[in-house]
């Protein structure tokens, strides 16, 4: 591992203005996941200002009814709090369906909203990936692209993005609360993780310096109706091949709203809105569900090894609809 600097920060402001001061500066938080890249060789920050003592874990009610989760809260706090589990318990459920025990005591909200990729080629310092190393090409292209997206990939990268907490966060429509050196702001979260595009090293709209505070999520009745489910390749400690957040509220034998958002075979979380337009004002029936489930994945693009991941999703979406639409 690189030698680095490490501090331990008091205060927002000056641990904002230590990290923007310095482009090799990067916040530390539970290090589940910088770490390990450190070890790899992945990153290598001269100065680690670790941020794990600010007054952020906190997770309030907001005066709106919905619900603040600070950025250092920790996985398993939020997973286990008293209002996700009422309000949103598809962000418990996923929550849990991630990492270990042990993994979630460590890791924050913060942390896992800018956790990077898992694809291999990614960690493997030995191959080429334009997000280390922009210009070098992208092994997976050609390469084991089992694991890789089909939604909001680019010719310079098809990487997921691994994390099963944003998944939820993305149907719920939350808002990211940062501050940097210019002062505070709210982005939406749709707006937070970028597309590779060409830039697939620009992974969120975050500048350099700027600190995630909190994860505000509205008030949304119909999600303490809510389910999230994950495929993969073992029961637990493993990423998501697919992965759906879904919220479903019937009224009088129509469906009133429909909240869908997908994980693991996308390069963002993945809000799929045209879906959530189906179903809306429709009965909730399995030839219904189908048809959302196949305009969630309208335009995918699948590689050599990841088409499964096409009908995979959609069975997921499906399932997940009909366990909520038949309870009463
Ligand atoms: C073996 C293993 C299995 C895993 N399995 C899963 C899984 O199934 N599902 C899943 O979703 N995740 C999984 N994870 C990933 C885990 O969820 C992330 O490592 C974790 O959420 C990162 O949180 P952290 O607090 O440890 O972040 P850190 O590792 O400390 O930081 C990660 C990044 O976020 C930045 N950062 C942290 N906090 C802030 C902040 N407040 N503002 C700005 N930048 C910040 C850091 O600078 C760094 O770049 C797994 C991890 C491991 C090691
Ligand atoms: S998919 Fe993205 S992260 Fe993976 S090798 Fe290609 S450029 Fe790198």
């Amino acid at each position: 591992m690189n030698p680095f600097h490490y501090v331990q920060a008091q205060e927002v402001d000056s641990s904002v203005d230590r990290v923007s001061r310095a482009p090799d500066a990067s916040f530390l938080a539970g290090g589940t996941g910088l770490l390990d890249l450190m070890k790899l060789g992945v990153q290598t920050p001269a100065q680690l200002v670790d941020v794990r003592k600010l007054p952020l874990a906190k997770i309030e009610q907001l005066p709106d009814g919905g619900v603040r989760l600070g950025a250092m809260a920790r996985n398993s706090e939020v997973a286990h709090h008293p209002l996700i589990l009422e309000r949103y318990p598809m962000l418990s459920q996923a929550l849990l369906a991630g990492a270990s025990g042990q993994i979630r005591n460590m890791a924050t909200v913060g942390g896992n909203l800018l956790q990077r990729t898992r694809c291999p080629y990614f960690r493997d310092t030995a191959t080429a990936c334009n997000k280390r190393e922009p210009g070098t090409g992208c092994s997976a292209l050609e390469g084991i692209n089992r694991g890789h997206a089909v939604l909001g990939g680019s010719e310079a990268c098809i990487a997921t993005h691994p994390s099963d907490m944003c998944v939820p966060l993305a149907a719920l429509g939350a808002t990211v609360r940062v501050k940097g050196p210019k002062g505070e702001r709210s982005i939406p979260f749709a707006d937070f993780h970028l597309l590779p595009g060409k830039t697939p090293q620009r992974e969120s709209a975050l500048e350099h310096g700027e600190l995630v505070l909190s994860v505000d999520i509205p008030a949304l009745p119909a999600a303490r109706r809510s389910l999230y489910m994950k495929a993969r390749d073992r029961a637990s400690y493993a990423f998501a091949l697919a992965s759906v957040a879904a919220v479903l509220e019937v009224e009088g034998g129509r469906i009133r709203q429909a909240r869908l958002a997908l994980g693991g075979v996308a390069t963002k979380p993945w809000r799929a809105l045209e879906a959530e337009k189906q179903l809306s004002g429709q009965a909730p029936t399995p030839e219904v569900f189908l048809a959302a489930a196949k305009a969630a994945l309208q335009g995918a693009q699948p590689r050599e090894h990841n088409g499964f991941k096409v009908e995979l999703a959609q069975r997921l979406i499906v399932r997940a609809l009909a366990r909520l639409g038949g309870q009463s």
